[in-house]
């Protein structure tokens, strides 16, 4: 199996990076070193994670230890959603850009379809304590990040959260000039996206897994709440495979193409996540954990449910 999925730009994404997400910043530099010297060098960053300044103290760290060159990198980060006018953009990805303390980003994603006010509050929130939403169309969005590419700020650009008709849009945009390479989504065997990663595989678009073991330490998580990493079932098939079901579950994506981004901040879990490539789940054991799925989702963000650019209606 190959460590890489190429993309529709004819670059290799490694296809195990390391989420970030959540990782305090006084934790995710040393835990961004220890993944480099454990062999990762895909890092999934977002401007909204408030974190990738530390992120960057430790690649910029690892490149001058000689380590790593910046070219064996693959850096990824994020368009905070109120960030979508077509003239914020460039500065939105800039301040990225200088928090990594990178001349390029490999990997630059619209991080949700939908809008908020422009500003620098994250979630503007009107007096009723909703969202305050901003009207602002994808395909002008799309077009601004189409301009990083030809200035040569990002290699390349895609999208995330998106459901199926979203990139239709994109795919079917007047002048054109790059398709997404990723669509970035929850992905699980509590919510296998059989039909999203069909379309999108179809397409030539690669599919970015998040949230792999159902985003156990997210703010809103609720003790009822399903549980992939105490799943009994999962944990039969990693005994099975002397793995742990953390690999089990990293592992479901590498086997269907997928790439795939656990998050920890914790160095024995970082290098446990990484051994991943040293066995196969069966062709049955593949469908077993696809026979999970429940459309459960961890990331639904129930509050935006009535924006016009709201993905999780449509079915994919
Ligand atoms: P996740 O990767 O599903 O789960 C992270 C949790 O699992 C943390 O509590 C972590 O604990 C724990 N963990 C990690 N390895 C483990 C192991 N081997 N055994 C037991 N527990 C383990 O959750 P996520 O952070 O939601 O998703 C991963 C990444 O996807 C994010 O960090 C982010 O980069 C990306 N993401 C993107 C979006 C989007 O909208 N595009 C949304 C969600 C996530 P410790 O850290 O304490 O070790």
């Amino acid at each position: 199996m190959d460590a890489f999925v190429e993309l529709n730009t004819k670059a290799k994404m490694p296809i195990l990076g390391l989420g970030t997400w959540k990782s305090s910043p006084g934790q995710v530099t040393e835990a961004v070193k220890v993944a480099i010297d454990t062999g990762y060098r895909h890092f999934d960053c977002a401007y909204v994670y408030q974190n990738e300044n530390e992120v960057g103290d430790a690649i910029q760290q690892k490149i001058k230890e000689g380590v790593v060159k910046r070219e064996d990198l693959f850096i990824v980060s994020k368009l905070w959603s109120t960030f979508h006018e077509k003239h914020l953009v460039k500065e939105a990805f800039l301040k990225s850009l200088g928090k990594l303390k990178l001349d390029y980003l490999d990997m630059y994603l619209i991080h949700w379809p939908i809008g908020f006010k422009a500003g620098e509050v994250f979630m503007p929130l009107d007096e009723k304590g909703e969202i305050i939403v901003s009207n602002t169309n994808l395909l002008d969005t799309w077009e601004a990040m189409e301009e990083l590419v030809d200035a040569g700020l990002v290699k390349a650009i895609g999208v995330s959260n998106f459901n199926h008709e979203q990139i239709e849009k994109i795919l079917n945009k007047p002048g054109l000039k790059y398709p997404p390479a990723t669509n970035q989504v929850e992905c699980h065997p509590y919510l296998t996206q059989v039909k999203l990663i069909n379309y999108c595989q179809s397409k030539g678009i690669s599919v970015t897994a998040y949230s792999p073991f159902g985003s156990p330490d997210r703010p809103w998580a609720k003790p009822e709440d399903p549980s992939l990493l105490n799943d009994s079932k999962i944990k039969e098939i990693a005994v099975k495979h002397k793995k742990t079901s953390a690999q089990v579950l990293i592992r479901f994506h590498i086997q269907r193409n997928t790439i795939v981004i656990p998050k920890s901040v914790t160095p024995q879990r970082i290098v446990e996540n990484f051994q991943v490539f040293d066995f196969e789940l069966s062709k049955e054991e593949m469908e077993t954990i696809l026979s999970f799925n429940r459309n459960w989702r961890a990331c639904g963000i129930p509050a935006n449910e009535n924006h016009k650019d709201y993905p999780f209606k449509a079915e994919y």
